[in-house]
C-alpha cells in the first residue's frame, strides 16, 4: 500500500511563517511580544530545547528573555521570579523548562504561572478550559498533532481515535483535543489489558508510550493513520520513535516520521501560543 509521509518539518515552518507575519502586524500597531524562558540547572537536553525555543522566537520577531538559574535554586527563589514575571506587563508568556530538579515541586511551579501567560498550557486552569471547551492555552505537542492532521487533510470527525499514553502533557490533552474535533476516542495506558485489540480498531492511532519502536505492524489496522510522538536515541545515536516505522508504514495510509514528524511541531505551536497570548492581555 502506498502511504503519505506527514511532513512535520514543512508544516511547522508554515506555522512559524504565519506567526512571523502576525508578529509583524502586531509590531505595526506598537505591540511587542515577549516570552520569558526559565531553565533551572544545565540538563543538556533541556539546554537544546531552550536554545531552539529562543531561536524560534527570534525567527518570528518576538523577544525572548532568558533566565538560566543554577541547579541549587530554591523553590521560593523560582516562585519569586515567576511572580515578578506575572506582574510584568511587558511579558506575554512564561515558560519553565521541565523537568525541574527534584527538590522543586513541579506542580506548584506550574500553578504559580498566571494562566494568561501559560503558553505551555500546563496550568490546571488551561487544562480545565480545554476540558469544557473554553478558550485557553493548549499543550503544544498535542495541539501540533491536530495541526498535522488538519493540514494533511485527514478528517478526525467520526473516526476511531486511539491514544496510547495518558501523561498530562501528551496523552490526556491529546484525547481531549480529538474529542473536541468529534473523534470517537479511546485512551490506552500501562494497565490496558489487550493493547493490540484496541489499537487495531484505530483509524487514527496516536502513540505516546515512551518506549522505542514498541508499536509494530501487528498493532495497526490496514489503512490507519499513525502519529508517533516518541523521541529516543538508538544504539547508533540515531533518533527513533515509539513506532517501528519499517514494519508499520506499509500498513498505514499516512504516518509521521521521526525525526521530522511531531517533534518540530511542538516549538511551532509554542510560537502560535505566544502570538495568541496577546489577545489574553
Ligand atoms: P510518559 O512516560 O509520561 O507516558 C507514557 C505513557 O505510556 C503512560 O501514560 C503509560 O501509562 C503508557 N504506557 C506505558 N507502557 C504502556 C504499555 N505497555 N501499554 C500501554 N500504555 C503504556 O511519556 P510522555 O511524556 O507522554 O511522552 C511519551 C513519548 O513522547 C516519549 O517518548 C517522549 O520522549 C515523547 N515526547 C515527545 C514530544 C515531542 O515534542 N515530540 C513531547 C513530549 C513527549
Amino acid at each position: 500500500m502506498s502511504y503519505q509521509i506527514i511532513d512535520g518539518k514543512a508544516i511547522s515552518e508554515q506555522i512559524k511563517e504565519e506567526c512571523r507575519k502576525k508578529v509583524a502586524a502586531y509590531k505595526e500597531k506598537g505591540i511587542e511580544i515577549t516570552l520569558a524562558v526559565i531553565q533551572v540547572g544545565a540538563d543538556p537536553a533541556s539546554s537544546v530545547y531552550v536554545r531552539n525555543k529562543k531561536r524560534a522566537c527570534e525567527f518570528c520577531g518576538m523577544t525572548s528573555l532568558s533566565y538560566e538559574l543554577p541547579e541549587e535554586t530554591t523553590h521560593e527563589e523560582l516562585l519569586t521570579l515567576i511572580r515578578k514575571l506575572n506582574a510584568d506587563d511587558k511579558v506575554n508568556g512564561i515558560l519553565v523548562q521541565l523537568p525541574l530538579p527534584k527538590h522543586i515541586d513541579e506542580d506548584l511551579v506550574i500553578q504559580a504561572i498566571d494562566p494568561k501567560k501559560d503558553v505551555d498550557g500546563f496550568h490546571p486552569q488551561s487544562v480545565g478550559a480545554l476540558c469544557i471547551g473554553q478558550p485557553g492555552f493548549v499543550s503544544c505537542t498535542p495541539a501540533g498533532i491536530i495541526e498535522l492532521l488538519k493540514r494533511s487533510n485527514i478528517e478526525i470527525a467520526g473516526k476511531e481515535c486511539v491514544v496510547i499514553g495518558r501523561s498530562n502533557i501528551v496523552g490526556k490533552p491529546m484525547a481531549l483535543l480529538l474529542l473536541r474535533e468529534n473523534g470517537t476516542v479511546t485512551v490506552c495506558h500501562s494497565r490496558t489489558k489487550d493493547l493490540k485489540e484496541v489499537t487495531k480498531r484505530a483509524d487514527i492511532l496516536i502513540v505516546a508510550i515512551g518506549k522505542p519502536k514498541f508499536i509494530t505492524g501487528d498493532y495497526v489496522k490496514e489503512g490507519a493513520v499513525v502519529i508517533d510522538v516518541g523521541i529516543h536515541r538508538n544504539e547508533d545515536n540515531k533518533l527513533c520513535g515509539d513506532v517501528d516505522f519499517e514494519s508499520v508504514a506499509e500498513k498505514t495510509s499516512a504516518i509521521t516520521p521521526v525525526p521530522g514528524g511531531v517533534g518540530p511541531m511542538t516549538i511551532a505551536m509554542l510560537m502560535h501560543n505566544c502570538v495568541g497570548s496577546v489577545e489574553l492581555i
